[in-house]
């Protein structure tokens, strides 16, 4: 930029001093460069929008379909709307990230579940806020909780390093100067709350988005306090003066906040909690740990022969029993698929009870509903009609699809088709479909919570977990299952 304008000042002068006059741009054309491109318009040209994020899975991950993750998603819809293609690398750490995100050759953008804060604002300049976080204090079910910043002195504390958390601790130790705390960039968030699971630290600081995606891995871990106030994360790029892309994004984060994009992916990232509760979230990592292990040998044979995700096995194993191979319900159905006695029967299972013969009748059952629907299906939607099937059975469910093409919906598309279902239980629904009542509200309720289970095991089980953390937390043991006698108890059904 200082050489374009000193060029131009060169060229003004001399044709002032020969007397002539001419436009400035005339000669500027042969003279001097165009002016530099600013980040959008580089972007734009280029064709790619290179983004620097944390592989995490509050951020961006691998999973059953491939990349995924909050940050990913949402930024995957920024470069579509750019109509750029997106490029993504993944920083060792903290720092790693903000050194990236510098160097004029590296990413333009940072989406890594950032809080805006003060001291990062020279390293960074920030987008709108996309979510609001609070900071939590972390601490071991079973050790004194603590309530008030006084009681983190003469704590285990570990926090990672160049976070959000370390510059509030670094804060709070001005106040309290006996507070002590460490640092680290060679673990994540995942292994933060691990670390506070198995009473290796006293205490960890992380963003309430992050314990609601990772609550259900941990059955240990609970919030000690909320530590301050709520805070904004923000996507960033490189600190200076160009602010071309920021706010392209700034317009996005409005766009997505209107129409409903941004709350649908808080609701499948961060949700779990919020579904199943902070009760049903612990339960569901101590099931994990404790009872999946077990059978997972025979979901995953089961997937085999049938050719499904032995993962969405498992997750509708666990929504109908809790993987409680002698659950019953009042209604006659039983075992670990809760299968009818008809339903086993044609599935050729002798005894309900035994989890084995559960898992196969229940996997067959439902590969063939899966198989049954019709050819116009895709996926993943068919996959979600195949549950809602299975749990309501394919009768009522071609009744919803045909109360959504009077109302003008898509009877193919599961979004649709789920504001439907509830209205077999209404009489002025229900009276005008052929195979009338059935309580299609808690078919959307059987696949929500199939999808969550299916989320959170598809993190759980992804290569990258099963080789290091999971595996050494004991959270998930593969190749182990034995059919052991199970704890006596009824689920609640
Ligand atoms: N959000 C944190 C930060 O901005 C990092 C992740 C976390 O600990 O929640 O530093």
């Amino acid at each position: 930029m200082f050489s374009f304008m000193a060029l131009r000042t060169r060229c003004l002068i001399g044709l002032l001093a020969a007397g002539i006059v001419l436009s400035l741009t005339g000669c500027s054309d042969d003279d001097a460069p165009a002016p530099r491109p600013s980040a959008l318009e580089r972007i734009k040209d280029e064709g790619v929008l290179r983004v620097v994020t944390r592989n995490s899975p509050a951020t961006y991950f691998e999973d059953r379909n491939g990349e995924t993750g909050f940050e990913y998603e949402l930024v995957k819809r920024f470069a579509e709307d750019l109509g750029v293609k997106l490029q993504i690398e993944t920083a060792d750490n903290l720092d790693d990230l903000f050194i990236r995100l510098n160097n004029p050759a590296g990413p333009e953008l940072a989406a890594a579940g950032l809080v805006a804060t003060e001291g990062r604002q020279g390293q960074a300049s920030f987008s709108v806020p996309y979510l609001a976080v609070t900071p939590q204090v972390i601490y071991r079910n079973g050790q004194q909780r603590p309530t008030r910043p006084e009681d983190l002195i003469g704590k285990r504390i570990l926090v990672l390093k160049g976070s959000s958390h370390a510059e509030q601790l670094g804060e709070l130790k001005l106040q309290y100067p006996e507070l002590n705390y460490e640092v680290s960039d060679a673990v994540e968030v995942v292994d933060l709350l691990r670390m506070v699971d198995e009473g290796q630290i006293d205490l960890t600081l992380v963003d309430s988005n992050e314990l609601a995606m990772n609550q259900v891995y941990f059955s240990n871990v609970r919030v000690a306090f909320d530590l301050g106030d709520a805070r904004s994360l923000a996507w960033a790029v490189a600190g200076g003066g160009d602010r071309s892309l920021l706010d392209e994004v700034d317009q996005f984060i409005g766009r997505v906040e209107k129409n409903g994009t941004l709350q649908r992916l808080k609701e499948r990232y961060y949700g779990h909690v919020d579904v199943l509760g902070y009760v049903g979230a612990y339960t569901f990592a101590t099931h994990l740990q404790q009872r999946l292990p077990r059978y997972e040998q025979h979901f995953r044979k089961a997937a085999q022969t049938e050719k499904v995700d032995w993962r969405l096995l498992a997750a509708i194993g666990y929504q109908e029993s809790l993987w409680q191979p002698d659950a019953t319900s009042k209604t006659g159905v039983r075992g670990m698929m809760m299968l009818t006695l008809g339903t086993a029967q044609a599935m050729g299972v002798a005894n309900r009870l035994d989890p084995r013969q559960s898992i196969i009748g229940g996997s067959k059952y439902f590969a063939q509903i899966h198989e049954g629907l019709a050819d116009d299906l895709t996926e993943p939607d068919r996959t979600w009609f195949a549950l809602a099937a299975y749990n309501v059975g394919i009768a009522h469910l071609s009744d919803a699809r045909k109360l959504a093409e009077a109302e003008g919906l898509d009877p193919n598309k599961w979004l649709d088709v789920k504001k439907m279902l509830p209205r077999l239980a209404q009489k002025q629904w229900y009276s005008k479909t052929r195979y009338g009542y059935a309580r299609g509200g808690e078919a959307v309720q059987f696949v929500a919570n199939i999808r969550r289970y299916y989320d959170i095991l598809t993190w759980v089980t992804q290569p990258q977990m099963e080789s290091n953390q999971i595996v050494e937390s004991g959270l998930h043991v593969p190749g182990v299952a034995k059919d052991e006698v199970l704890d006596r108890q009824t689920p609640p059904l």
